[in-house]
């Protein structure tokens, strides 16, 4: 079955509003067994919705709207159905009394506008809305090629709220029986680049392989999105657990989660488990590690202390060292001062420090960011060089510290 969902509204199109409501229906489909294949979005524009109707007609089986129901003037929906398959509206006098009853219920009168909403393409059938005023619209139309099939329409409200929930009372229920389920799956790699992990996993991403297995990147972190279609869910599952073998063979350590999972809530396990605390201080990643470890909750156990300092307060850097000659020294040499002054002052297990590689003389080269890691044992510097613009720059510089630190 090809799914299609046409979202409708000129604040859509303009980008004055994120259009949810498609995200939330081609997932709630899939989880039905159904594909969506596309995904459309018009603005409040009669030609245009008539338009986008006919053309999902064509292409479609199943073809979700949302929005445009409501009783104002760039409400186009039921307009666009009725020019687009020249099904005349009519009058249905019980979803009038119904609309009436509810603003009733709320203590308002009911506006002659409001009228409009129960009006109905010929042939249609009305979606009961439990919680809003405008009804949706279930419309069967001929597909307009030769086969006889038909396409159908299921218009409901913009308001995501009721949306989902006529979705799930009267559209879900109509959807055709497949014994075909689809999942979907999330395995959270950092440390390789996008097309580096590309490679490595070979045959695993190739087009028309069942499951799908798709590669996204943020801020450096590399997702493996996979998508399985199965008739049961042990069948996904085992699907699932083969893409898991092969990513850890090809990939190893480099795959540190899975779903939600962040290289934050790996470190604050790890540290846990160890019983040990960590002391950070921050300049270029302007306290982005601290961030992330703050939000998994279990600071308190674990980070003795953290600071943030300005990446052009280097120098305040080199005097928290201590080191008068720390100025002159290799800039390998003061970051690791750093970490390991930091973990001697707060008495924690490991000292993170985050400074810039270069000296203040050479400020200018960009020689990147020295990533400092004590222990009892010593110290460890990684130089990071950021790419690409600050503001994912620096993130990917945090993660690359966590990474570190889970290691
Ligand atoms: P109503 O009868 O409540 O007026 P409607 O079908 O006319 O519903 P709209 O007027 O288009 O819907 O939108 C109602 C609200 O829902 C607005 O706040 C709008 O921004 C929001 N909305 C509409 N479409 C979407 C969408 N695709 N994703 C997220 N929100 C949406
Ligand atoms: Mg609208």
């Amino acid at each position: 079955m090809d799914a299609e969902i046409v979202a409708i509204g000129s604040e859509l199109t303009r980008g004055a509003k994120l259009d949810t409501n498609s995200q939330w229906l081609s997932t709630a489909l899939a989880e039905a067994g159904i594909t969506v294949h596309w995904q459309v979005t018009v603005a409040d524009d009669l030609p245009r919705i008539a338009q986008a109707f006919r053309t999902a007609a064509g292409r479609s089986d199943l073809v979700i709207i949302t929005g445009g129901l409501g009783p104002t003037q760039d409400d186009l929906t039921r307009d666009g159905l009725a020019t687009a398959f020249e099904r005349p509206l009519e009058f249905d006098q019980s979803q009038f009394d119904q609309i009436r009853r509810l603003f009733e219920s709320r203590g308002r009168t009911m506006a002659e506008r409001n009228r409009l909403q129960a009006m109905f393409p010929r042939g249609a059938t009305p979606i009961p809305n439990p919680i809003g005023t405008a009804p949706g619209i279930w419309l069967e139309v001929s597909k307009g090629d030769r086969s006889e099939s038909v396409c159908r329409f299921a218009a409901l409200p913009g308001v995501p709220s009721e949306m989902k929930r006529m979705y799930a009372e009267f559209v879900r229920p109509r959807l055709p029986q497949t014994d075909q389920i689809i999942r979907t799956a999330r395995i959270n790699i950092f440390g390789a680049g996008e097309s580096e992990v590309e490679e490595r996993l070979g045959e695993l991403t190739a087009r028309d392989r069942s499951p799908e297995v798709g590669i996204t990147a943020h801020e450096g972190t590399i997702t493996l999105r996979i998508v399985a279609r199965g008739t049961s869910e042990e069948d996904c599952a085992r699907q699932f657990d083969a893409v898991r073998t092969t990513t850890t063979e090809k990939l190893g350590d480099l795959v540190f989660g899975e779903e939600d999972v962040e290289l934050e809530h790996i470190v604050a396990e790890h540290l846990a488990k160890l019983g040990r605390t960590l002391a950070i201080a921050e300049t270029a990643t302007a306290g982005l590690v601290a961030h992330r470890l703050f939000l998994t909750e279990r600071v308190d156990d674990l980070v003795v202390r953290a600071i943030t300092l300005s990446p052009n307060q280097f120098a305040t850097l080199a005097e928290m060292t201590g080191s008068p000659q720390l100025a002159e020294n290799e800039m390998k040499g003061l970051a690791a001062d750093c970490a390991l002054k930091l973990r001697r002052d707060a008495r924690s297990d490991f000292g993170l420090a985050i400074s810039p590689f270069e000296t203040v003389r050479d400020a200018q080269v960009a020689a990147g960011l020295a990533i400092s890691l004590a222990d009892e044992t010593g110290v460890e510097v990684v130089r990071h060089v950021p790419v690409g613009d600050w503001s994912i720059a620096r993130s990917r510089a945090a993660k690359a510290a966590l990474d570190l630190l889970r290691r």
